[in-house]
């Protein structure tokens, strides 16, 4: 993909996340991973105004190499986890309704679902409150996510997730939001009974298999 194609791509998939309700206004921000840097949404900025010029380039030292225009605030959080974990290829940030409404309690998803599983682990965590733009706020991330997860929430703020590709990044985040929102419904009746260990691991088993019919394999 050309360097304006893919600054075309973030502004699409940036725009769409309004369409989506997984975000409003100038919340939230997403990147992709280009080379040995990334190309970033701006801050500040609300989507609809959003054009290819207005996508900013960082290298891994967080310096901007491409554009005019100031990089998201979280910058550094989407910088460490390109830095931690190599399969990332897309990371989304959002403040999505229901997530936001878990994480405003302290709140992690537990394994009520199995598709709980999408998020890498038998939870989806949520990441201890920080400062928005913060390095501690990156910190806490990092440690939700470990070494297997590609998703969790923020400590009342949002969500964050990453994935391949742009396309599959939105899809993640939009399954995590229907998670959430199931879950606060469930939580309306009382207590949810929730999926054992073993039940979560066949689960990961499964998807691998359930991952390769989709992909053709
Ligand atoms: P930016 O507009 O700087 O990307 O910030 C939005 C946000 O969600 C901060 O956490
Ligand atoms: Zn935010």
């Amino acid at each position: 993909m050309l360097a304006h194609t893919k600054r075309c791509a973030l502004v699409e998939t940036a725009r769409s996340l309004n369409r989506t309700g997984l975000n409003q206004g100038t919340s939230g921000n997403v990147s992709l991973r280009v080379g040995d840097g990334f190309f970033i949404t701006p801050s500040a900025l609300a989507y609809d105004r959003y054009r290819p010029a207005d996508i900013v380039e960082l290298d891994m030292a967080g310096r901007v190499v491409g554009g005019t225009r100031k990089p998201s605030s979280e910058w550094r959080l989407h910088r460490d986890i390109y830095a931690h974990r190599h399969q990332a290829g897309a990371v989304l940030h959002v403040h999505p309704p229901w997530c936001t409404t878990l994480a405003c309690l302290e709140r992690s998803i537990p394994p009520y679902h199995y598709m709980v599983a999408i998020g890498g682990g038998d939870s989806i965590a949520c990441a201890p409150y920080a400062l928005f733009g913060s390095a501690e706020l990156s910190t806490n991330v990092l440690a939700a996510l470990g070494n297997d997860r590609c998703a969790c929430l923020l400590a009342h703020h949002g969500m964050v997730c990453f994935s391949s590709d742009l396309k599959s990044v939105v899809a993640l985040a939009l399954e995590v939001e229907n998670l959430a929102r199931v879950y606060v419904q469930a939580l309306q009746a009382g207590e949810v009974p929730l999926l054992t260990q073993s039940e979560m691991d066949q689960v990961r088993q499964q998807f691998v298999a359930y991952r390769n019919v989709a992909q053709g394999k």
